[in-house]
């Protein structure tokens, strides 16, 4: 027999399960499945997951308002104030500073294994979220009055909307022929943990040179020793190169790739490489059906930004459903989900041309280009108010739309 709730939650990473915490307050009912188990391990420091997300102001909000930044333990947590980007290729460089921008921090660094260990113990608290983890969906029907679900375990769930917080290669995206505008950014992302002989100071540190992107971010220190998370975006072959160095090597190339400006230790566990792709659905609803976080949208990661869209994804989806749930309305009905979509697409849109235009820019090595690059960053790097403004877009703080 099925089981019957307001909404099925497809995906419970970080999109999926902080949307369940939330709407949970809503006294809907909700089933949340996963193929994962939903167990997160961690680790101790200084071994940190190598997979940390800067978490603008927006999102730590949203994480507040769910009750699940309150659980995350202070050392799990780097807080950065300042943030500096250079040009590899000349003397540009811009740094943003939280005071000078009348922030109290530009944002805060948090492995992603804290962040959906913490959003798991929460949804486990909300008494109205059934769990189906380590369970996958089989097959699923649509249509504007009710849908219907059924699992691989044999389980069959209706409800009156499927949220699809499933992730890159949403399932229920292709299956619903959603098209998309998608390319290979032509880079993949190492990420490490890196042990440096100096202190971060709470700065988030970027190169755009010859040696590709490289991020040092910072993470909480242990016993007077200092540790960043890289993201480091080079072509795949160069990769595929730099994932066979040595440690002692790889730590050589970080040191002259981030202008010699950190002495590296060393590594406290492998690196990860990780292909990166732009992708987004042209539309992100149809009726019965909703696509959030990586499943609408992904973007380069080089301004930190990806799951703070999808918790932006989050924050206007519960505020559509609330207000519809109260007035009556069919969660499924297109008429409504179509107000999700319209909160967020151009937001979402702007921020992917952002980086896609960022990534352009500082790939050429031309010199004439890199010429103007450096003049323009300079100038940027001058102008206040400026700084002002796309801090607080990057923080969440104002939209596109
Ligand atoms: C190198 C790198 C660095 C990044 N840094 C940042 C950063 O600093 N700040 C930032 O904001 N963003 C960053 N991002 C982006 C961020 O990691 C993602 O946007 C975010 O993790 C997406 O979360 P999600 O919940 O939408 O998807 P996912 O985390 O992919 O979760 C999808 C979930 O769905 C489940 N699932 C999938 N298919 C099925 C199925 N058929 N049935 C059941 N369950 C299913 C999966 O098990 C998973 O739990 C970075 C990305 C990369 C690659």
């Amino acid at each position: 027999m099925a089981k019957s709730y307001d909404l099925i939650i497809v995906g419970a990473g970080m999109v999926g399960a902080l949307s369940a915490v939330l709407l949970a307050k809503s006294s809907l009912r909700i089933a949340l499945v996963d193929k994962h188990n939903g167990e997160y391990r961690l680790s101790t420091p200084p071994e940190y997951d190598a997979r940390v997300s800067a978490i603008s102001s927006q999102s730590k909000s949203l994480l507040e308002k769910a009750n699940v930044w309150q659980g995350i333990s202070r050392d799990r947590i780097a807080s950065y104030d300042n943030m500096v980007v250079w040009d590899g290729l000349g003397e540009g460089f811009i740094d943003f500073n939280a005071q000078a921008t009348a922030m109290p921090e530009l944002g805060h660094l948090v492995e992603n294994a804290v962040l959906n260990q913490q959003l798991m113990a929460q949804v486990r608290r909300s008494a109205n979220v059934d769990l189906y983890l380590g369970d996958t969906l089989e097959s699923h029907e649509l249509s504007e009055s009710g849908v219907r679900v059924e699992l691989t375990s044999g389980q069959v769930l209706e409800a009156q909307v499927i949220i699809a917080a499933d992730g890159a290669l949403s399932k229920l995206r292709t299956e619903n022929a959603f098209e998309t505008v998608e390319w290979d950014y032509g880079h993949h992302a190492i990420v490490a943990t890196i042990e440096i002989a100096q202190s971060h100071q709470n700065t988030a540190w970027q190169s755009f040179g010859e040696e590709g992107i490289l991020a040092f971010l910072p993470l909480p220190s242990v016993a007077q020793k200092h540790y960043v998370s890289i993201v480091w975006s080079v072509p795949p072959k160069e990769a595929e190169l730099l994932m066979a160095l040595d440690e002692q090597t790889f730590c050589r190339r970080l040191h002259y790739a981030m202008n010699k400006h950190f002495d590296v230790v060393g590594m406290t566990q492998d690196r990860q490489a990780i292909p990166l792709r732009q992708r987004h659905a042209k539309h992100y609803v149809k009726a019965g059906l909703a696509l959030i976080g990586d499943a609408a949208h992904t973007i380069h990661p080089l301004a930190g930004q990806g799951a703070n869209l999808g918790f932006g994804d989050v924050k206007a989806l519960v505020e559509v459903l609330e207000k519809a749930h109260r007035r009556g309305e069919s969660l499924g009905a297109s008429k409504v989900l179509r107000r999700y979509q319209r909160a967020r697409m151009l937001d979402n849109i702007a921020m992917a041309a952002g980086m896609e235009a960022f990534k352009r820019l500082f790939s050429t090595q031309q010199p004439l280009l890199v010429q103007l690059r450096n003049i323009g960053m300079t100038q940027f790097h001058r102008n206040t108010s400026l700084k002002r403004k796309l801090v607080a877009r990057a923080a969440g703080l104002s939209s596109f739309s």
